[in-house]
């Protein structure tokens, strides 16, 4: 279950076109349904650009009342812990980011954030249903909302995975993409095997063969991370410039 909802996370975007964030399980998978049918704010680009970013890491957030307690507990847990290392806060109040928050729901199907970083337009949305409540889960998506998007997406990828697109699911080709350089940076940062947002190896695959083969060595399994990797959390600082 965690392997699909986390390792098999999907996402759409090409630089030029990026709009949001889908991950496994979305309705979009079920229906076939275009991106933009999801419920997305508006067209953007890059989180290289830091209009995307949240002010001083503080991401505010509030949690829909469709959760029970014992769920409302997880998730408050996961966001407290989950960036230590960090200088991202989740900070549970509607107004205290300029009117800028996130709303964590189960209105809808799978696990997807509906931005990657802060979408600057008021309300945007971060879906956990029932089985996205883990805690690699959430913090998958919650790192779409503080601004990334997948590992294997990153412009230099080629040189560190092999995708096999043979094995991949008809259809699904498109989640294999990758971005351009100017659209996303890795912060000075090298590729990361062992990233939260990294895809596992079978990640739609349509025969059970591998999809993402790496290139180099690891201890890690691809998209096993139940936490933010230490060059997870790197780049995160990186990006939001903690400390400086
Ligand atoms: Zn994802």
């Amino acid at each position: 279950m965690y392997f699909k909802t986390v390792l098999v996370s999907s996402v759409l975007l090409f630089a030029g076109v990026a709009s949001g964030i889908i991950c496994a399980g979305d309705p979009q998978e079920d229906s076939g349904k275009s991106e933009d049918d999801m419920f997305f704010l508006r067209k953007r680009n890059g989180v290289i650009n830091p209009r995307y970013r949240w002010r001083n890491g503080q991401i505010c957030y509030t949690i829909s009342p469709a959760f029970n307690q014992t769920q409302v507990e997880l998730i408050k847990s996961t966001v407290a812990t989950g960036f230590t290392g960090t200088c991202i806060k989740w900070v549970e109040c509607q107004s205290c980011c300029n009117g800028d928050y996130v709303y964590i729901t189960n209105d809808h199907k799978g696990c997807s954030s509906s931005s990657t970083g802060r979408a600057g337009v008021g309300r945007q949305l971060l879906n956990l249903a029932k089985e996205c409540l883990y805690k690699g889960t959430m913090l998958h998506e919650m790192l779409h909302v503080v601004g990334f998007k997948h590992q294997h997406s990153s412009p230099e990828r080629d040189d560190y995975v092999t995708i096999k697109i043979e094995n991949v699911m008809d259809g699904f080709e498109i989640q294999f993409g990758k971005y351009t350089p100017d659209y996303l940076s890795s912060f000075g940062q090298p590729y990361d095997y062992c990233s939260i947002m990294h895809y596992h190896e079978t990640a739609f695959s349509k025969n059970g063969k591998p999809t993402i083969v790496p290139k180099l060595p690891t201890t890690c399994k691809l998209g096993a991370a139940s936490e933010l990797s230490p060059i997870d959390k790197l780049k995160v600082n990186a990006m939001y410039k903690c400390g400086l």
